[in-house]
């Protein structure tokens, strides 16, 4: 008999298991509005030109080894991630006060963060917004972190609970560490404006909470860097200590690269560089060190002017066909006459639409329209297109109705 003849069937992620279920199901109609990566209007994933454009060079250069990386990653990917996400000019890095380590993805970046918390800093209890990315109570609380929520949507009104979420960090334990989502809240679509930025941060400071920023989608909600960057650049420009997560899977394109960083911006260069040599002892026995195809396509965009105008200009075109699909699936189920107000539909950004259907509304969805979504009602507009709007919105229409 095996030694491992009564281990238990684990269950399917139930982000990942969407894709599963969909894969199965044999109508030619069927819809998958799941997992979060960017389709195009044809409904194929996309490889950005200047991406393409990069690896040709790196193929060509003869120059170019196999070696390991060091434990931090690509020395020049670490300091093109830093200037993208703290901005060019930033006193954080003129001053050394910021440590920067590649690592696997956003997942990687938030876990390596979460490792080095759990064994160096003195408060252990993180403050999740609920509800959050699927992955961030599992990533933080594995790494040894007591989880805590705080409120953050408002079902009645589809939006931000404003008030309740400054009652629940007012009432934190001083040092809590806070994790954030820069932009694009995954999955609600709702994002703070930049003045309750400012309270949060005025309050956060106040109470001493350490904020940790998981940045999936820079880029992606606005087609601006530098606007879906401001919320962090709030908390750095006050000189106070703040951690970032990064990642190039949707902004970039390079999912399966799993290309991101994690940044720690610390009071002083001198405290930077010792939190780097503990970095570096938290990755060592994780992975030794991160792969070096991914960052050194980034590297080779980030470093050139004419590449990364390249860059910008696609990823606003990714930006702005989501926007597009969600006006017309708002006008959709306006035409139609669909019972209910859907301007959360435009009114939320980034990749996802946060519908407010109930898991007995997507299941009907999913079997009578073959429309595939996670349970909590959270559709990928980038999984939609101009051919696919009107099957969606009949679906919506017969599940509230
Ligand atoms: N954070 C959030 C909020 C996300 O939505 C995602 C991707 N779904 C990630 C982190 C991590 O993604 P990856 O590891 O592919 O970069």
């Amino acid at each position: 008999d095996s030694v491992f003849a009564n281990i238990a069937q684990g269950p399917e992620d139930p982000i990942l298991g969407v894709t599963v279920a969909y894969n199965k199901d044999t109508s030619p109609n069927k819809l998958n509005l799941g997992v979060g990566a960017y389709r195009t209007e044809e409904g194929k994933p996309l490889v950005l030109n200047v991406v393409r454009k990069a690896e040709k060079l790196l193929v060509n250069d003869q120059s170019r080894v196999k070696e390991y990386l060091p434990i931090t990653g690509l020395a020049d990917f670490n300091k093109c991630s830093a200037k993208l996400i703290f901005g060019a000019d930033s006193p954080a890095i003129q001053e050394n006060r910021v440590t920067t380590v590649q690592s696997l993805s956003g997942t990687g970046s938030l876990r390596v963060g979460a490792e080095f918390l759990a064994k160096h800093y003195h408060q252990r209890t993180i403050y999740i917004p609920r509800p959050t990315w699927g992955n961030h109570p599992k990533v933080f609380s594995i790494a040894g972190l007591a989880v805590e929520y705080y409120r953050y949507y408002e079902p009645n009104t589809r939006g931000l609970d404003f008030q309740g979420l400054l009652e629940d960090l007012k009432s934190a334990p001083a040092g809590a560490i806070v994790l954030l989502h820069a932009c694009a809240h995954n999955p609600t679509g709702v994002d703070p404006t930049l003045e309750q930025w400012e309270q949060i941060r005025q309050l956060m400071r106040s109470q001493g909470l350490l904020p940790f920023f998981d940045s999936a989608y820079q880029g992606f909600a606005s087609g601006s860097l530098d606007a879906d960057a401001q919320p962090i650049r709030l908390f750095v420009a006050d000189g106070g200590e703040c951690f970032a997560a990064q990642s190039y899977a949707k902004n970039m394109g390079l999912y399966g690269e799993r290309v991101g960083a994690l940044s720690i911006v610390c009071k002083s260069a001198d405290v930077a560089s010792r939190v780097e040599s503990q970095l570096k002892l938290v990755i060592r026995p994780m992975y030794s060190n991160p792969p070096i195809h991914g960052p050194s396509i980034v590297a080779t965009i980030l470093k050139d002017r004419d590449m990364y105008n390249e860059w910008t200009v696609e990823l606003k075109a990714m930006a702005d066909r989501i926007i597009t699909m969600r006006q017309q699936l708002f006008d959709a189920l306006t035409a139609k006459g669909t019972p209910g107000d859907w301007s959360h539909i435009i009114k939320q950004i980034g990749m996802f639409t946060f519908t407010g259907l109930n898991s007995e509304q997507v299941a009907f969805m999913t079997k009578e329209y073959h429309v595939y979504m996670t349970s909590d009602g959270r559709i990928s507009m980038a999984g939609l297109s101009s051919r696919t709007v009107p099957h969606l919105a009949d679906a919506i229409h017969a599940a509230v109705t």
